[in-house]
């Protein structure tokens, strides 16, 4: 967290995405991804955000509000929103609970996320987070291990305590469960799903890695 004598919080970006649609929240959105992961997942696709070297800019929550508010009219035409990605976006709790606070109301808010956070960073913004992306990987202790080098449970126990806030949360939030090439197997991905369903999750992307 980024929040000390009493400085507004700053985060640093490795991009800022504009005028996406129907691919990472409701509407017209714009993703802000933020560097620094608590991961390290074998196949990243932003890499960068694990390279101290590749901090794109560093920004305080009035400086992005200032910046993606150019796209004010088509957030309220559509019902869209920023979406916070990375990288964690929850690593950055303070900087997103201080933005909502400063941005219209209307707007949605997205947020792309593994949840293998401490539970103080989701608490801060849960107030504030319309919908949840939750890129879960893989729910066996050893695939997700193998793949990720951290564990599984922390990841699941922040969502199930997500599930516990109310009957509605289901519906806004998506789990993604990727067939990740050598390192799980369609019959992981179906365990996953029957585990997390038990859990109470109803909606769901599965897709399959492309490695290069
Ligand atoms: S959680 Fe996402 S950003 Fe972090 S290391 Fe894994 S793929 Fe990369």
């Amino acid at each position: 967290m980024d929040d000390f004598n009493g400085l507004p919080p700053t985060a640093p970006l490795i991009g800022i995405v504009r005028h996406r649609l129907a691919t990472d929240g409701q509407g017209v959105t714009t993703l802000v991804a933020f560097h620094g992961c608590t991961l390290r997942c074998r196949y990243c696709l932003n890499a960068q955000c694990l390279d101290p070297a590749k901090v794109w800019r560093t920004v305080t929550p009035q400086e992005l509000l200032d910046e993606v508010a150019i796209d004010n009219l088509y957030f309220l035409a559509t019902g869209g929103g920023v979406t916070f990605g990375g990288g964690e976006p929850l690593l950055r709790s303070a900087f997103i609970a201080e933005f909502a606070r400063l941005m219209p109301r209307q707007w949605r808010i997205t947020m792309e996320t593994a949840l293998n956070v401490e539970r103080s960073h989701l608490e801060q913004v849960v107030d504030c987070v319309n919908d949840y992306i939750i890129d879960i990987k893989d729910t066996h202790p050893d695939v997700y291990r193998a793949y990720t080098t951290r564990e599984v449970a922390l990841a699941l126990d922040n969502l199930r305590w997500l599930l516990d806030r109310g009957a509605d949360m289901a519906h806004r939030i998506v789990v993604r469960l990727p067939l990740i090439p050598e390192h799980n197997t369609p019959d992981h991905v179906a365990a996953s799903r029957n585990r997390l369903q038990a859990m109470g999750v109803t909606q769901f992307d599965e897709f399959t890695y492309s490695i290069r």
